[in-house]
């Protein structure tokens, strides 16, 4: 590509039917009225795309199916306006990412997401139901989370859709999730599913002290864990990245539900990181990078396309 294209992470919601207990999203109704409405949604997306020359964006939340009052209906229409930004061309295709926890994700909305996603990522921190019931995976009705995420990755295959595969590592699970890792891999294999890769994130630091306290491991633990996952996995078929806290620091542009932007400078924190406004109101990326104290060569690095 001669031009810059950019890749980006929304999050475009931050309603949520589950409770992890180390997730920051607070759900809250303030938050909820200020996040952007559908037609909002649309031309974020459009505005994206053609303004701030956008080919890649990893579609998060919250829960993102969950978005409008008729779940997943103003998923299933968002996917409608995607699909129009999506070609053959390299340099016009919109390729998508999404993170779901699977709840709403059945075989209506997977085939609309046919032809319009890349890749679908799921988090699994275990394969203990009783483990993932204590830290808010299961919720309700919403639950046997393990096993709907293996019916995920079977509707995915059926599609062509590539699954990928999120664990956060905590003070709970990293001394028993590199015992497991093997098998849950074995687990997708036996449905059908290929995980393309699976990225293991060292729990990051909220600035909320009693979450901190229940959840934070020191660098050296991570490293320990991350030997132990390459060693469990050696000679298996999927790309593994660990993603400490200073990576997770240094790569975050996260855009927000009421559209605009959060980044860290170099020292900052999750508390004093830095806002842009909504960047439906900025021309160019020049613009961005002018307007604000955002290092380019550092947001380059991490959200340039190369290829
Ligand atoms: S599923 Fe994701 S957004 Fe929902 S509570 Fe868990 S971590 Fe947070």
């Amino acid at each position: 590509m001669s031009k810059s294209f950019y890749k980006g992470y929304w999050m475009v919601t931050n309603r949520c039917n589950l409770s992890c207990s180390y997730c920051v999203l607070e759900n809250a109704p303030h938050q909820l009225r200020e996040e952007l409405d559908l037609e909002s949604k649309k031309a974020m997306i459009s505005h994206l795309y053609h303004k701030l020359d956008f080919r890649r964006l990893t579609l998060s939340g919250g829960e993102i199916l969950l978005i409008g009052r008729r779940a997943p209906n103003d998923f299933i229409e968002l996917l409608r306006h995607i699909r129009s930004f999506r070609s053959e061309d390299v340099e016009k295709n919109l390729g998508i990412e999404l993170y779901t926890n699977g709840t709403y994700l059945d075989e209506r909305v997977a085939d609309e997401m046919e032809g319009v996603v890349d890749v679908v990522a799921v988090t699994i921190d275990s394969h203990q139901d009783s483990f993932l019931t204590q830290i808010g995976r299961n919720n309700k009705k919403f639950n046997s989370y393990y096993t709907r995420i293996m019916q995920v990755a079977k509707l995915l295959r059926d599609r062509g859709i590539q699954l990928k595969l999120h664990s956060v590592i905590s003070q709970k699970n990293h001394f028993f999730l590199s015992d497991e890792v093997a098998s849950i891999l074995s687990t997708i294999e036996e449905v059908g599913g290929k995980v393309a890769c699976w990225k293991f994130y060292q729990y990051m630091s909220y600035d909320d002290p009693k979450r901190d306290q229940a959840h934070a491991i020191s660098p050296e633990v991570y490293e320990k864990f991350k030997q132990r996952v390459e060693q469990s996995l050696a000679g298996r078929n999927a790309n593994l990245h660990f993603k400490d806290n200073q990576e997770m620091d240094a790569s975050l542009f996260n855009i927000l539900s009421y559209g605009n932007a959060q980044y860290m400078r170099s020292g900052d924190s999750w508390t004093t990181s830095r806002r842009t406004q909504d960047l439906r109101n900025y021309d160019s990326m020049s613009e961005l990078f002018s307007k604000h104290d955002i290092d380019k060569e550092r947001f380059c690095h991490f959200h340039e396309l190369t290829t």
